[in-house]
């Protein structure tokens, strides 16, 4: 197995961990990023972003090869493709093990993301790829004229029922209360939009098909009614759960498993800062997720600095 060392890991290579190596290695320190898939994380699957300051509309694509290419610029070692098979963020200095590499590191920054929390209802593991997706700008244009069906009221749920009624007939959104989550001009563009039909104050109780995905059972929370929809899809977007399974106890997390950190990015761990999604944060965005890059990069760089004068 191939043996690295560097002054800062980077575990993750969304907006929070490019941003970070950049910092990082802009402040003269040696940078791995890893990820386990290819660079951009989340946002790379955006069809477009409208609020990151400085690009009035932008492709989450486009922008993310953009940081990567920045972070290239600086120096940033990447190592795309690699599952984390274990941790040790107590020792000195920090191993981080996949299949290919052991990464030994003064400092490691978490910026590992989250993924979409699923409904947990029957039918839904069944159906998936067959009519259930977590994905609307990668399946989307599988339901030209169709009628698909969005779950959730956040941000997420409602910019993605927008975005699909540019291929489906019809767009149902259901939601669990009368009130949406997702911001005032989001919610206004969705209740203007008439391919879009809210039904509210009810959840899914089953996916149902045969090959294909054709309808859900779903359940008034208020009169306890249920009644069916046929539709050929559904988007589960009922918001995102971390990706801390390699954490195994060795950092304080949330009720809900998210990192907590303090204002440096620092977490319960000396020489470990958390970044972005994975983190307990009041906003989850690409710009406070590439801030808190900057912010955890900072402060990992003057806790190397520190680590290097004990050692010389
Ligand atoms: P979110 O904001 O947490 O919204 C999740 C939605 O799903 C809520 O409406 C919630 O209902 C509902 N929900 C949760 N659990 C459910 C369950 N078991 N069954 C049925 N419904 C359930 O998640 P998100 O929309 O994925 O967004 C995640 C973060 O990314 C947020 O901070 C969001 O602002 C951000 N984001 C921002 C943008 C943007 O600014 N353009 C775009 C996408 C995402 P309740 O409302 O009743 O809790």
């Amino acid at each position: 197995m191939e043996k690295r060392e560097f002054d800062v890991v980077i575990l993750g290579g969304g907006p929070g961990g490019l941003s970070a190596g950049l910092y990082a290695a802009r402040g003269e320190l040696s940078v791995g990023v890893v990820d386990v898939s290819m660079f951009g994380g989340q946002p790379s699957n955006y069809l477009e972003l409208e609020n990151y300051p400085g690009f009035k509309r932008i492709g989450g694509y486009e922008l993310m090869e953009q940081f990567e290419e920045h972070a290239d610029m600086f120096g940033v070692e990447k190592f795309p493709m690699q599952e984390i098979e274990s941790v040790d963020l107590v020792s000195s200095p920090k191993i981080i093990k996949t299949k290919q590499v052991e990464f030994a590191a003064k400092s490691v920054i978490l910026a590992t993301g989250a993924k979409p929390m699923k409904l947990g209802v029957k039918g839904e593991l069944e159906f998936a790829g067959r009519g259930v997706s977590y994905c609307a700008v990668c399946d989307g244009a599988f339901y030209k004229n169709k009628i698909v069906t969005v779950v959730g009221g956040g941000n997420s749920a409602i910019e993605e029922a927008i975005y699909l009624t540019q291929f489906a007939s019809k767009v149902y959104v259901v939601h669990r209360r009368d009130e949406l989550r997702a911001d005032k001009i989001i919610q206004m563009r969705a209740f203007n939009n008439s391919k879009i039909e809210f039904i509210f104050d009810s959840v899914v109780e089953e996916i149902c098909g045969d090959e294909l995905v054709n309808k859900i059972i779903i359940k008034n929370v208020k009169t306890g009614l249920m009644s069916e929809i046929a539709t050929n899809g559904v988007f589960p977007y009922i918001g995102i759960v971390p990706n801390v399974e390699y954490i195994n106890g060795q950092i304080a997390q949330d009720s809900k498993g998210f990192i907590l950190t303090d204002e440096t990015m620092r977490t319960s761990q000396e020489g470990v800062y958390a970044i972005g999604d994975v983190r307990n944060t009041p906003l989850r965005q690409v710009i406070t997720a590439t801030a808190d890059g900057a912010i955890a990069a900072v402060y990992a760089t003057k806790y190397v600095q520190i680590q290097k004068e004990v050692t010389v």
